[in-house]
């Protein structure tokens, strides 16, 4: 059997979310729904419905040149078996480093993690909270946790458990065959809205994905 997986896009090279030239996996659908969050077009479940075996065959060819592989969302603990699948497929092809953002607390995740073979070298856990300050590298705010969960992850995230400084503060640029331009990377609050009103002020237009409900702080 085949097994399905929704996501919302992968791309290659990603540099902002952890060390080196990364393949990017995001994941569709969270029923978690952060306040604030600024990636709301992943929070409804059932769209960008593929299997594991096509997402394992369009990310192939670049797995000889990544130097690790972050998954992202969305929330893939929605879809934790599809998610422990195509990580063992990826273990099984590439020495890269598997790095996973989260929004479950790690006490409702860490037996998931435990209780099977090694595949997440590092994760960052817990929900987003806007109410909280953001001064920690790889996290858009301080309640959430990186945890190094193998030799591998430790040699790669050590130099993460750290304060944000400027090196921190940049984007991947993505362009869709659509035209559509996409930005990865952890912004600094109200870094969207800004970057809009700057296009917006120039004559182009940017829609963002951020939560409007919530202000930037
Ligand atoms: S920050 Fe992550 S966990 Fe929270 S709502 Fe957004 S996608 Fe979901």
């Amino acid at each position: 059997m085949t097994t399905t997986v929704n996501l919302s896009r992968i791309h290659f090279p990603v540099t902002t979310l952890g060390p080196g030239r990364r393949i990017g996996i995001w994941f569709q659908g969270c029923s978690i729904r952060c306040p604030g969050c600024i990636s709301m077009d992943t929070w409804t479940h059932g769209r960008g419905t593929t299997t594991i075996a096509e997402v394992v065959d369009a990310i192939s060819p670049w797995l000889s040149t990544a130097d690790g592989i972050t998954v992202s969302g969305g929330e893939p603990f929605d879809q934790r078996e599809a998610l422990f699948e195509l990580l063992a497929r990826l273990r099984a092809l590439t020495a890269a480093d598997i790095l996973v953002f989260t929004g479950y607390p790690w006490i409702t995740i860490s037996e998931a993690i435990s209780s099977r073979p090694p595949l997440i070298d590092a994760i960052v856990t817990e929900p987003f909270d806007i109410d909280e300050r953001q001064t920690l590298a790889l996290r858009g705010s301080d309640n959430q946790q990186l945890h190094m969960m193998t030799p591998l992850g430790r040699a790669r995230f050590e130099s993460f458990d750290r304060t944000i400084d400027e090196s921190d503060r940049s984007f991947d640029v993505m362009f869709d065959e659509n035209g559509d331009v996409w930005l990865a990377g952890i912004p600094a609050r109200g870094d969207f809205r800004r970057l809009r009103n700057i296009l917006e002020d120039g004559g182009s237009t940017l829609g963002i994905s951020e939560d409007k409900r919530f202000p930037s702080h």
